[in-house]
């Protein structure tokens, strides 16, 4: 008798069979329609739109090891950007811009180890966005009223395809719940994040992450940090991460000796610390494709791309 060799997909077949699932234009269109409402959203804010920058001499460290996207150009490297983080304080320096948002494509060339999180991808847009003076209640504020505004949107223009994809309209929340990583971590376990945001039903925020060092240390309490991420509820995990910023040369300084950050290669930032003085700022930035995943309640963030961009995907364009 003859065995049939089952044969693994070749990887043009799985590259256009990614492109041509059903699904796709529909979730497209979810996605377009997060867009689109956010533009409005920040539009009646008055926050002012930056085109997105991909390259730059420096960009966010991140708080976890990445592969290097850099290249030589014009005598010095130039990295693929992970957030827009410093432009945002940077842009704020002029006097006359308050507040600010950017539709940022952001690279982030993961290890294998995230290849099945479900919510990462080696490149998506994160809607970044900064206010001048204002703290972290705002910013909390201002998010939670944006998912409100975008979802009312949503409802409105696409009921038949959200009802189609997620089995029901969205929801209005109130105020968002505010736990802290610490006290989390002590009642769940290491695993705290996970089991918080599968228990809920309602997207949480979550202060006090060990971050990258232009998150600001809290003054009243040294060792944590003003910084807060939102998370999506039903297991989708995070969806924004933001904070009150360091703008104090010697605070910054600190930080960065304490995470281990190369002062050469931000040396002109610092520079501008140190004699222009950074701006009070605080703001964040959400993941557009996480936003999709949850809305469209998609297994993993890579069923919101037409061209897989799971980490170390087996994608040929
Ligand atoms: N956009 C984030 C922030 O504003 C940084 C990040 O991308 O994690 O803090
Ligand atoms: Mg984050």
């Amino acid at each position: 008798m003859e065995l049939k060799t089952l044969s693994e997909p070749t990887e043009l077949e799985s590259t256009l069979s990614h492109l041509s699932r059903a699904t796709l234009p529909k979730v497209l269109q979810v996605q377009q329609g997060i867009v689109r409402a956010t533009h409005e959203f920040m539009f009646k804010k008055g926050l002012t739109q930056l085109m997105p920058l991909m390259l730059s001499p420096i960009t966010d460290p991140l708080n976890h090891g990445v592969v290097d996207a850099s290249i030589g150009y014009a005598g010095r490297q130039w990295s693929l950007t992970k957030s827009m983080i410093f432009h945002k304080q940077l842009a704020l320096l002029n006097p006359d811009l308050d507040s600010l948002y950017i539709v940022s494509p952001n690279v982030r060339l993961e290890f294998a180890d995230r290849a099945d999180t479900g919510r990462h991808l080696f490149e998506f847009t994160q809607i970044d966005f900064e206010f001048k003076g204002k703290d972290r209640f705002y910013v909390m504020e201002f998010m939670e009223e944006l998912v409100n505004f975008v979802f009312a949107r949503l409802n409105k223009e696409l009921p038949a395809l959200l009802l189609e994809l997620r089995g029901e309209l969205l929801p209005q929340y109130e105020k968002w719940p505010v736990y802290r990583t610490e006290k989390l971590e002590a009642a769940l376990g290491p695993d705290y994040e996970r089991i918080k945001s599968e228990e809920s039903t309602e997207p949480f925020w979550l202060m006090n992450h060990r971050r990258e060092f232009y998150d600001k240390e809290d003054p009243k309490r040294p060792g944590t940090y003003l910084n807060y991420d939102a998370v999506w509820p039903a297991g989708f995990g995070e969806g924004l991460s933001g904070a009150e910023r360091e703008n104090e040369y010697h605070q910054i300084r600190k930080r960065m000796a304490e995470v281990g950050t190369n002062e050469e290669t931000f040396k002109h930032y610092l520079r501008v610390a140190k004699e222009q003085g950074l701006p009070k700022t605080a703001g964040g930035g959400f993941g557009v494709e996480r936003m999709t995943r949850f809305i469209c309640r998609l297994k993993d963030v890579d069923e919101a791309t037409a061209f897989s961009r799971k980490p170390f995907a087996k994608a040929l364009f």
